[in-house]
């Protein structure tokens, strides 16, 4: 195959990629975005496979196999509660490649066509520079994000004295590194620059806790884009170069979304962890007065409503419950009940998570709202169906400037004439660690046990 003939499948390939873009930016359309993508990453690696600057295929076959065979095992062990710490681990992959492919081309400029007899041409230098320092950084940034969502660290802000000026002067040094590497072409420099980058990752990411977490999972996403199409121009690779881009935009336009959805801005994300004066929120648990109900309570009120809307969240997914939810759904609207769903921005633990669940279920799209959408509903709504939410419908976020979720928009369930909470205990925290006023609110019935059995609970009154 000709050089012209693999560059023209490489841009068939970005334009099917540009429209799994567009498809996965809505569940109706997500599986056509699924198809859309596969298409062109087989089509890409095609045209990479049988480009002329293959020469041997032994190590290709080798890795694609042994690639696959994780990746099969990975796909059909992964929970779907795991999908975001998974997504950090992927991220991590791709920055680690960037630091071997930015390292190999400095060793072996000539294999790469960057340099002839060890010198390299300076556009070269600050492509690997940057792309070692983005990579390293992706790296070690998404090794701690994984650590904090498998549990493996605690999810509050990790802090000590001085970090933001630490920080501060590791970028300046990072900076002058880099600028020094790309004038002298030093492998000392190039090294550092390269343990500099591992480190920051590490030292920008431990402070970043609680609700922020989805925005740096996107923010993450963005990073690993950049170092690919990092790596494409160091491979002279176009289509490496596309689908980085695409990858690193939309990861930021994903975090912009989000700040927006939480009404912060990138900045605050990525420092208000870096506050001293913050004020540590784990819940002590103290005993409060709860109005605990039973299923048949719960039924009871349920089929008295004439509006209801549910409020899915972390809970849901992990007690997988939104098939019994579906048929709750079913069953109250066969009464002639009027039944929605209210989905937070970062509802769950990834982007999208409750509407895949609620997807999986077969729940129709047009029952499902956007926050934006339904909170000025909730004052009119008789019974609000809460199931395994918490951060997402806790009003210390409009009411406490020192709570670590202030100024998130949240969904104003306390507002419902009768408000039902299904969670497993009352000491059971949110995501960042605090407790929620709502619980022992007046119109409040508290539900506890797993989220699955009771809603198939409340299904079995339902349907006496
Ligand atoms: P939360 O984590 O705030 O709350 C989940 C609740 O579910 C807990 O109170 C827990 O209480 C309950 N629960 C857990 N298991 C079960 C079960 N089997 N049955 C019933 N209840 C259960 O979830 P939200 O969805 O309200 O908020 C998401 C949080 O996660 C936000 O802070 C968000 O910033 C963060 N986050 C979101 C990401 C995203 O992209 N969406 C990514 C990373 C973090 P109990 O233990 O008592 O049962």
């Amino acid at each position: 195959m000709t050089v012209n003939y693999s560059a023209f499948l490489y841009l068939i390939s970005a334009v099917f990629f540009i429209l799994s873009l567009r498809g996965l930016s809505s569940p109706k359309t997500a599986i056509k975005g699924n198809v859309f993508g596969i298409a062109g990453m087989i089509i890409a690696v095609c045209a990479t496979l049988f480009s002329p600057v293959v020469s041997s295929y032994s190590f290709i076959i080798a890795a694609i196999a042994i690639g696959a065979v994780i990746g099969l095992i990975i796909a059909k062990r992964i929970a779907m509660t795991a999908l975001p710490q998974l997504v950090a681990a992927f991220h991590s992959l791709v920055g680690l490649a960037a630091v071997f492919v930015a390292w190999a081309s400095f060793l072996s400029p000539s294999t790469y066509g960057i340099g002839s007899s060890g010198a390299i041409a300076v556009s070269s230098l600050i492509e690997m520079a940057l792309g070692v320092a983005i990579g390293a950084l992706t790296f070690s940034g998404s090794v701690v994000a994984f650590a904090k969502l498998q549990g493996l660290l605690s999810g509050k802000p990790l802090r000590f004295k001085g970090q933001s000026i630490l920080n501060i002067a590791l970028c300046i040094v990072l900076i002058i590194l880099i600028a020094h590497f790309t004038k002298t072409q030093s492998g000392i420099s190039f090294f550092i620059v390269t343990l500099l980058s591992f480190a920051l990752g590490f030292l920008l990411i431990l402070p970043v806790g609680g609700a922020d977490m989805p925005v740096v999972i996107s923010m993450l996403n963005s990073y690993s884009g950049w170092a690919a199409a990092g790596i494409g121009f160091t491979l002279k690779n176009s289509l490496l170069v596309i689908t980085g881009a695409l990858v690193g935009s939309s990861g930021a336009i994903l975090s912009y979304i989000m700040c927006k959805a939480m009404n912060r801005s990138i900045f605050n994300v990525l420092f208000a962890g870096l506050k001293q004066n913050q004020v540590d929120h784990e819940t002590q648990n103290e005993e409060k007065p709860a109005h605990i109900g039973s299923a048949e309570d719960a039924a009871v009120l349920l089929k008295n409503a004439r509006k209801v809307i549910i409020v899915p969240g972390y809970g849901m997914a992990v007690a997988q419950s939104q098939f019994g939810l579906e048929e709750m759904a079913t069953l109250l609207k066969k009464d002639g009940i009027d039944v929605k769903y209210a989905i937070h921005p970062v509802a769950g633990r990834m982007p999208g998570h409750m509407n895949v669940l609620l997807a999986e279920a077969k729940i129709p799209y047009e029952d499902v709202f956007e926050l934006e959408d339904i909170n000025s509903a909730f004052t009119e709504t008789d019974v609000v169906y809460v199931i395994g939410a918490n951060d997402v419908t806790n009003p210390l976020a409009k009411t406490d400037p020192s709570s670590p979720i202030f100024g998130m928009p949240v969904l104003d369930v306390e507002k419902a004439h009768h408000v039902i909470i299904v969670k497993r205990s009352l000491k059971g925290t949110g995501y960042s660690g605090i407790d929620n006023p709502v619980f022992y609110a007046q119109n409040t019935m508290m539900l506890l046990g797993d989220a699955k059995k009771v809603t198939e609970e409340i299904n079995h009154y339902l349907k006496e």
